[in-house]
């Protein structure tokens, strides 16, 4: 069967030969996660490639929670990991568990028995893994491992109706002890283990391995793509011998890609866990946090999150991509979404000396000049107004473009201001500055054209809002010196909170909305604080380092 989709990468290079070869008469893929904590920005590569094949080859996607290890599973973990899929925008269409196929996966491993294809061990872990040999030699064949059909169907039967302690036996693949994959030397594909399953609860002693529950559970969906990371190429011969062994007709095929790895992110569940337990972080979705419930919290558009996984591409090989490409991806996506506010971070009085205590002028200003249909807000402009006070200076830097003792500057979508005095405390430091407006200086004004040295954002004293501005850096720092260790290397520095911020009143309207604090950063408003104080995230910088490199 000829198709006329263009594959953009070697997976789909895969699906189109398999479609053609006739190997498989659709597509059908899965996102398997283990609900053992929450989704981070590694898994929606995964996402991207799974519900991306989905759409693109008119397939169908099944999200299926692996969850055969039921001491770290919990359901806390399957919601959220729900909540992040459908937050980015994906819908899958069957819900499934890997443990509704336990009675499946048991019978099927009953018939591995009956095939003289799996056995029963008495061995320990350690002894297993003593006798498994390495990469230069053979492992040893476990003396249990001629036992008769009859015995190990006893012994199996057993070790499910919990006659036997925890660890006590296992069963094992009976593939080939001398295999150069250590994977095939007989890997245990059950053990017995006396947990509490989120979903099965006391039902079963007994628990699948991995590498057993997988295939057949994608064999059993009808998946015909199986996509998974790097580390289970090795698994694969494995993979297609349960397949093969347990008689599956249209066996699933099994493609591995590079996993993501950003530079100074921790992108393993198993780390970021620590980081909530020990509470260094808020939580999983702490906005610090490189989880998809943290990117939300943070402000991150799930559309800058799709574009950074479409621009990293899929790769064979594993390599580190720089974060800024993530933070330039956002930095995109809300320059067209996000308004425009005036906002000063650290507010110095200016007094307007040539307008009347009750002046209030009303200017409006465009809600985003990057999106036509932003519409309008007003800003008005009284006697009293605040600007950043590092916008003004008694001894400026060279090539300062800002206020300086008797210079001009503009007030973003108003008048042009003239510097008249300076009062001072006594210690040198600036109180508040005295200015005149210039008349029609205003955009469209008469003298709107005269020659300044920069715009600066303001807000009216009277109008503006008390709010709380949350900074965030990377949780991670550098790795120096040989520290490599994340303990180590934890940013001590990751969250500043500056207070007595001030912001004009249009900011704060409903929490979640994202803005442009001009000649700041982008920042969402994130609810109030405690003491009812607005309070804004930041999400990203509008410094732009990456399109320097
Ligand atoms: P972790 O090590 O963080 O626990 P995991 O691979 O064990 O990750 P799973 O829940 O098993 O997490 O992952 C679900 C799917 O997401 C798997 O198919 C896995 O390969 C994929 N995945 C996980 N991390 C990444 C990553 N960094 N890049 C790409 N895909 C990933
Ligand atoms: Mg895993």
């Amino acid at each position: 069967m000829k198709t006329d989709i263009e594959p953009s990468n070697f997976i789909e290079d895969f699906i189109v030969e398999d479609l053609e070869k006739g190997r498989y008469p659709y597509v059908y893929t899965r996102f398997p996660p283990e609900p053992n904590g929450y989704l981070h920005v590694g898994h929606s590569k995964s996402l991207c490639i799974n519900f991306g094949i989905k759409e693109k080859f008119h397939g169908r996607c099944n999200l299926r929670f692996d969850d055969t290890n039921p001491t770290k599973e919990d359901v806390e973990y399957v919601d959220s990991i729900k909540e992040d899929i459908r937050w980015l925008g994906f819908e899958w269409d069957k819900e499934l568990y890997a443990s509704d196929y336990f009675d499946e996966t048991y019978e099927f491993a009953v018939r591995l028995i009956k095939k003289g294809a799996a056995y029963v061990c008495d061995y320990s872990a350690e002894e297993i893994r003593l006798t498994r040999g390495t990469l230069n030699e053979p492992g040893k064949e476990s003396p249990y491992r001629n036992r008769s059909v009859e015995e190990n169907l006893r012994l199996f039967e057993e070790m499910r109706a919990g006659k036997y302690p925890d660890g006590s036996k296992v069963l094992r693949a009976k593939i080939d002890m001398a295999s150069p994959n250590i994977n095939m030397r007989d890997p245990v594909i059950y053990r017995i283990l006396r947990a509490h399953h989120h979903r099965t609860g006391d039902t079963w002693c007994i628990y699948p391995m991995y590498d057993f529950a997988h295939p057949i559970g994608d064999a059993l969906d009808g998946v015909t793509h199986s996509i998974c990371t790097l580390e289970f190429e090795d698994h694969r011969p494995l993979y297609d011998w349960v397949t093969e062994q347990c008689g599956f007709e249209m066996p699933p095929r099994q493609i591995e890609f590079a996993r993501l790895n950003i530079k100074n992110t921790i992108m393993s569940k198993r780390y970021l866990k620590k980081l909530v337990d020990s509470g260094f972080v808020s939580g999983w979705n702490d906005p610090r946090m490189p989880t998809l419930s943290g990117m939300r919290e943070r402000g991150y558009p799930p559309a800058a999150i799709k574009e950074f996984c479409a621009r990293v591409g899929v790769a064979k090989a594993n390599s580190e991509v720089d974060p800024s490409l993530l933070e330039f991806c956002v930095r995109e996506e809300l320059n067209i979404t996000a308004d425009r506010a005036m906002v000063t971070e650290s507010p110095l009085k200016v007094v307007i000396d040539n307008l009347p205590e009750d002046a209030a002028i009303e200017f409006s200003v465009v809600n985003n000049p990057n999106n036509e249909n932003s519409g309008t807000h007003n800003v008005v402009l009284r006697k009293e107004i605040y600007i950043d006070s590092a916008d003004f200076s008694l001894d400026p830097p060279p090539k300062y473009k800002r206020l300086i003792e008797g210079g001009t500057v503009r007030l973003k979508g108003a008048y042009i201001l003239r510097h008249v005095s300076t009062e001072q405390d006594l210690d040198g430091s600036v109180k508040a500055v005295h200015c005149e407006y210039i008349e029609d200086s205003q955009s469209g004004g008469a003298n709107a054209a005269m020659k300044v040295k920069g715009t600066v954002q303001w807000v009216s004293a009277a109008d503006a809002v008390d709010v709380e501005l949350y900074k965030y850096e990377s949780l991670l720092v550098d790795p120096k010196d040989g520290v490599t260790d994340f303990n180590e290397r934890l940013n001590p520095n990751s969250l500043t909170v500056v207070k007595g911020a001030k912001a004009e009143k249009f900011a704060v309207g409903k929490p979640g909305d994202t803005f442009q604090f001009m000649r700041m950063a982008y920042y969402k408003f994130a609810g109030y604080s405690d003491d009812g104080t607005p309070k804004f995230y930041r999400i990203v910088e509008l410094k732009d380092s990456f399109n320097k490199r």
